[in-house]
Formats: structure tokens, sequence, C-alpha cells
């Protein structure tokens, strides 16, 4: 499929010396299709459609910034999971990537399950009709009252992440007279980032219990002799944004020496274990993720062969993929205002958001691509820092990549794969208004979170 209006051969842009910046490897015009939602193309104009409708209805209806969710795509990425995990094993969506009702409908209409790590998301999931034995509660910190309120609504599980909470969730089940699905989250010494992983005996973080040191073995033990929790397995989740299996492997190794520990200590083989989510998604053309079927295929072999090894019945295995799912099926649209070229360095190209609606950048050096999405141009690549409308330095939303060199105030310009975690980490920071989601399929859009107003924020300051 050609996405490009004026397919062209590679350019190349004098590269300025500060740091190492490739020169463009391929036409602007050219949209990736790797790092943009399936249903993106450029029309017969140049300009970026999504689902059939160009980007400048789509500004003009919507305003920008706003971020475009692609709903073909997301339900075709729910189905590619557990159509590869298929009937033995289970999907939950990760509602902290991105969450609102409408997501929630897709999922249930979808088959998938879905993780919550708040009494905000348990909220929303609820409201939104999702049966609450389709829902984990995650979390290193739930509060009483969230603990209560997944217990009260039946969830089918709550995912234990100390000590202190295998006792409160027990107690908490007893008084509501319930018997709670629980797991326990482990942690299994690896920490894996895109594409490398450490493994190592000891973890220094907030989550989950350790297996080092009989910490996790202690946990379930004391888990297994409370009779209002019904332990159902063991629970790993380690890093995000990986393409690299290898930590897996690791991860499902030293998960499946516990189940063995437990069954030779308590007679008792635990029938589920999670692996967590982070898979990886293509942020710029560099990045090259694995289909579902291939991570499925991996993490399943990995499981079995070290079931077989322990001489375990291979447990029912669940994920958890939140970036992998809806990551890629958005694109942040938005107008450039004001234009700098610093000689010698770079442009800055300021647009009409920032670190409000995309803090990655800012957080943890997320990488980013753009393109410019109303028109398409002949002009020459210029190397661009592409920055927001905050008083903070660090605002940057994209920070090396090219543009034309003709860009102009008043172009638009879209940021793909912003679906994760970047309207759900929004802030009001400046008192900006945290921009739509705005849901495209087959030739039509429609708001499902709508743009914050002024009156929004003045609701909350009661003076
Ligand atoms: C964040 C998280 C996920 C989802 O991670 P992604 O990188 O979005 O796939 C899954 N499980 C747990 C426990 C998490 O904390």
């Amino acid at each position: 499929m050609s996405r490009s209006a004026h397919p062209a051969g590679p350019r190349h842009a004098d590269v300025l010396t500060e740091g190492h910046y490739s020169a463009p490897a391929a036409d602007l015009n050219v949209l990736d299709e790797k790092v943009w939602s399936r249903t993106v193309t450029r029309d017969a104009d140049g300009a970026l459609t999504v689902g059939g409708i160009g980007v400048a209805r789509l500004a003009e209806e919507f305003g920008t910034p706003a971020y475009f969710l692609d709903e073909s795509d997301f339900r075709a990425r729910c189905r590619a999971w557990s159509e590869a995990f298929g009937p033995d094993a289970d999907v939950f969506y990760a509602g902290k990537a991105f969450l609102c009702r409408a997501v929630v409908r897709w999922l249930q209409e979808e088959g998938l399950h879905l993780d919550v790590c708040s009494g905000g998301e348990l909220t929303t999931a609820l409201d939104a009709g999702m049966p609450a034995e389709r829902i984990a509660f995650h979390g290193n910190n739930k509060t009483v009252a969230e603990i209560e309120r997944a217990v009260e609504a039946g969830v089918g599980r709550i995912v234990l992440d100390s000590f202190q909470e295998i006792v409160r969730v027990a107690h908490i089940a007893r008084s509501h007279g319930v018997r709670q699905r629980v797991q326990i989250r482990v942690t299994v010494g690896v920490e894996a980032h895109t594409h490398e992983f450490i493994a190592t005996a000891h973890e220094d973080q907030k989550f989950g219990i350790a297996l080092a040191d009989g910490q996790a073995a202690e946990a379930v033990r004391r888990a297994l002799a409370l009779d209002s929790l019904e332990l159902i397995g063991i629970h790993s989740h380690i890093g995000s944004q990986i393409f690299d299996m290898a930590g897996f492997e690791v991860s499902a190794r030293r998960v499946v020496q516990l189940l063995a520990e437990v069954r030779d200590e308590h007679g008792v083989e635990l029938p589920e274990i999670d692996l967590g989510g982070g898979l990886g998604i293509a942020y710029t053309s560099d990045d090259d993720p694995r289909e579902p079927h291939e991570i499925a295929k991996a993490l399943s072999d990995i499981v079995t062969r070290e079931c077989e090894s322990a001489g375990l019945r291979t447990p029912r295995i669940s994920v958890e993929p939140g970036r992998a799912i809806v990551g890629p099926t958005a694109f942040t649209l938005y107008e450039v205002g004001t234009i700098k070229p610093l000689e010698g360095l770079r442009t800055y190209v300021s647009v009409d958001g920032g670190m409000s609606d995309n803090i990655r950048t800012a957080l943890y050096d997320a990488e980013y691509s753009v393109a410019l999405v109303s028109r398409t141009s002949d002009a020459e690549p210029m190397l661009v820092r592409v920055v927001g409308k905050h008083c903070e330095s660090g605002d940057i939303v994209v920070k090396d990549a090219f543009l034309p060199a003709d860009l102009a105030p008043g172009d638009l310009i879209a940021v793909p794969a912003t679906g994760a975690y970047c309207r759900s980490m929004a802030s009001n920071y400046n008192h900006a208004l945290r921009p739509p989601v705005v849901a495209v399929r087959d030739g039509g859009a429609r708001v499902i979170v709508r743009r914050e107003t002024e009156e929004d924020l003045l609701r909350l300051d009661v003076g």
C-alpha cells in the first residue's frame, strides 16, 4: 500500500554536527505504516486522512490539539491479541494506558478482560458495564476503600502486592463474607526496557514481593493459610516497551520455579500465571515490534517448556498489554504556531499543546516521530525540535526530527503512536485544557472524551 501522494526517492538534509542525527531515510511525505494507525493514508491532495476523514475537517470540527483514535484499528488489535492467545489464555487490557467508557465497551465487544489500578479506573469500568469478574485490580498501595469497592463489586482478581495487603484483602473479604480470588505479584529480578534486559537477584523498586530470599514463597504460605483468599496464581510484570523476549523467558522460568516449590511444599498446583504487559510498539521507523501471534507463541512455548521440565501441568496464561493495543491507534494533531530557526543548531517548532498532552518525552526521554499532515511538501528536510507552549524548557514533544523547510504557522503536524500514556498522563499545567479524544471510524468521528473547558477549571477552584 502506498501512503504517499508524491512518492519520491530519499533526500538528504544538511545535518548539523551537534549530536548525531541521521538524515531522514525516506521521503518525508511518506507515512511509515509501522508508526501510523491502520486506516491512515494521504488523500489525493496530500492531506492525511484517518477512517476516511481528512485532518483539515477534523481540526475544524474538533480543534487542536486533539487525539484522534482509529477505532477499527483498536478493535483489530484487540482481536489479534485474543486470537493469538486463544481460548486457553486471557488478555487483560491495561486500562492505565488509556481508559474511558467507550474503550470499555469496545473491550467487552471484542472479548477482552481489563486491568484497573485505582478506584477511578474501577468506577469507569463498572459504569460502562464491564462485568466485574472480568476485571483485575492492581496497585502497590490500594486503599482500604478501594479494596472494599473491588470486593463488593466482585472483581475477578485482586493482585496482591505486599505482605500487609495480603492481610488487608483477607480481612475485607472475610467481613464481606466472600472468598476473594487473588494472585500474588512477584518481582523476579528482571528489568526489561526496549532492547535490553537485566536479570539480577534483587529488586530495588516499589512493586511486588521479591522471589529472592524466599519472600514470595512466604507470601504464598500466608495467602494459602487464609480462608477468605483463593490464591489462583502468580503475577509478574517486568517492564515496558520491550522488544526482547529474553526477559520474559527469565521471568517465566523463575515464576515456574516458584510454582514447583509451592507444589512441593503445599501439594497445590496453582492454576494460573500472569506474565504482565510491556510489549513494545513502533514510535519511530527504527522500532520493530513483534506481532501478537509471535509473542503468544514465544510466551506459551516458554511456559510449556519450563512446566514440562518441572513436571507441572501448564497453567492458564494471562497477559496484560496496554501500550501494544492502544498506543499505535491514535495520533495527536497540533497546529504550528511559532517557528524559530537557531543558526547552527536546529529549528524550534512550537505547537499549541506540549507536555500537558504528552509528558513522556520530558519524563523519560521517549522518542516520537512527527509529520506535516495538512499537505505534502517538496522542500528540503530541516532538523527540528517540536516543543510545546508551556513555561518549561523541558517542554519537548519530539526531540529530534525532520520536517520540510517550508513549514509555516498554521500548518497541521501530527505525532503518531500517542494512544498510550498521553491522555491518561495529561495535566493542566499552566491551566492547559486537556485535549479531547475523538474516535474515528468508517467516515464518522465522535468525541469520546471531550475537551476540557475553562469552566471545568473554575469548577474545581472553589474560591
Ligand atoms: C503498566 C502495566 C501493564 C501494561 O504495560 P504496557 O507497557 O502498557 O503493556 C500491565 N501490567 C501491569 C501490572 C502494569 O503495571
